[in-house]
């Protein structure tokens, strides 16, 4: 079995690279590479960094810690947004030989977070690169994106609450 080494000079983690020149795709890219690395801010990161007591309670749902496999595999208030894409990930790695040996146990949360976790050869990683990647960052974006937009929602009607508050 080959090695693969990610780290050799000059060669870019498959994570980084764009699958085509679709300026879509390449939108992706960022959030995906936060999400692999950790870097990411959710209320339970935000609320172990900060000094103001802030609340690790997710705030879409409000029923736990708002954790990155809360965010990405659990949380109801994107149930809608993320079941159809997770189906076609674990359809897509059934089809896969390589990640169809019997000694793998896949995680679906370290697979959403760096399918080439999985990568076992070139070949292996080409397929992942350009069958299950795709999907992970489709899934990705998408969670981030209705995140973004249900807490940007919150924030408008608590800033007129604020404001009628005020005003009365
Ligand atoms: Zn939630």
């Amino acid at each position: 079995m080959e090695e693969i080494d990610y780290h050799s000079i000059g060669k870019i983690h498959p994570l980084a690279l764009a699958n085509s020149a679709n300026q879509r795709d390449i939108n992706r890219i960022p959030i995906r590479i936060k999400i692999a690395t950790g870097t990411y801010i959710l209320q339970r990161i935000e609320a172990a960094y900060n000094q103001n007591n802030v609340d690790p309670t997710c705030k879409l749902c409000d029923q736990a810690e708002e954790s990155l496999s809360h965010f990405l595999l659990c949380c109801r208030a994107l149930d809608q947004f993320r079941t159809p894409i997770l189906k076609n990930i674990i359809r897509k790695c059934s089809e896969l030989p390589a990640l169809q040996h019997s000694n793998i146990q896949l995680d679906i949360l370290q697979l959403i977070i760096n399918p080439f976790h999985y990568a076992c050869s070139a070949e292996s990683e080409n397929d992942i690169s350009y069958r299950i990647e795709p999907l992970c960052r489709q899934l990705i974006y998408k969670l981030h994106n209705k995140r973004y937009e249900i807490l940007s929602k919150m924030d408008l009607i608590s800033s007129r609450r604020k404001m009628n508050f005020k005003v009365s």
